[in-house]
């Protein structure tokens, strides 16, 4: 398989909130893994996507779950007709070819994917493929980043110490709300003032937190909203579909969301 599929032709839109970019930049310099932090729908994608534009560098990103084991990461032989064929897994790739490889909600995965995650991502820089006996050196642009929700950690599933402490952490909070209205409207399309309406609805839905709502909506789900409403869908059910439905199954929850956000329509 090419690499070059994943290269990233096109400028992704990303909106620095702080001084990540720069930060990233640090750290890719001298290729210490980078670990990004915080809620679903934060713009820790967008901005690994903006990363690997700005450093011209592939990016291959694994969705991580529950099932994943080392060998999904790493790779495996495959049958085929009359012969064993070895398929490289998307680690793999990215090490081979000096990708930027991000590992999304990786706390998902089985505790073996850290004889992947751990050689990598120290001195040695490298990966053990048992199966085919071989131990392959890190090309010198690779970089392994991870997402890491804290919020839905517990303590049956969570990242071992000895994995956290192989990044360098960057902090990914909602914007704040002149920002976040910015990233809104260039991403739905809304007026200012819409966004404005969305981004006091996503404030009074993070103030819910903790109150039977482990989070707020994100930037994601306002920029839903903004899009529904962009279609000509009524405020009051584009807010209902992209926010307050997604959010809670709880009918209470639903009506004390309603309720906080109603003042605003
Ligand atoms: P995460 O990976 O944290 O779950 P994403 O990066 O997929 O979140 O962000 C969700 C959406 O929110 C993006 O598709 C984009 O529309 C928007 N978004 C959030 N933050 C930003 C930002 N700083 N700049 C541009 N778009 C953003």
């Amino acid at each position: 398989m090419s690499v070059d599929m994943y290269r990233i032709t096109e400028q992704p839109y990303y909106r620095p909130v702080g001084d990540e970019v720069a930060l990233y930049e640090a750290a890719y310099r001298h290729r210490i893994p980078v670990m990004l932090k915080g809620p679903t729908g934060s713009g820790k994608t967008r901005f690994v996507e903006y990363m690997a534009w700005r450093l011209a560098r592939p990016l291959i990103t694994v969705a991580a779950h529950e099932d994943m084991t080392a060998a999904d990461l790493a790779g495996r032989f495959l049958l085929e007709p009359g012969r064993t064929v070895w398929h490289d897994g998307p680690v793999t790739l990215a090490v081979r070819h000096g990708a930027i490889c991000y590992l999304d909600e990786i706390v998902e995965a089985r505790q073996d994917t850290t004889v992947v995650i751990h050689p990598l991502t120290d001195a040695r820089r490298m990966l053990p493929l048992e199966k085919r006996n071989e131990i392959l050196a890190a090309h010198p642009d690779f970089q392994l980043v991870i997402s890491y929700n804290p919020g839905y950690q517990s303590a049956v599933k969570d990242l071992k110490e000895s994995t956290k402490q192989r990044f360098v952490a960057i902090d990914f909070v909602y914007p704040p709300p002149a920002i976040e209205q910015e990233i809104v409207m260039r991403e739905s399309g809304v007026d200012a003032s819409d966004a404005r309406l969305l981004v006091e609805i996503a404030t009074r839905s993070r103030n819910l937190r903790g109150q039977g709502l482990d989070e707020g909506a994100s930037t994601r789900m306002l920029v839903h909203a903004g899009r529904l409403l962009v279609a000509g869908v009524r405020p009051a059910a584009a807010v209902d579909a992209a926010i307050v439905l997604p959010m809670t199954d709880d009918a209470e929850m639903r009506a004390a969301l309603r309720d906080a956000i109603a003042a605003c329509l």
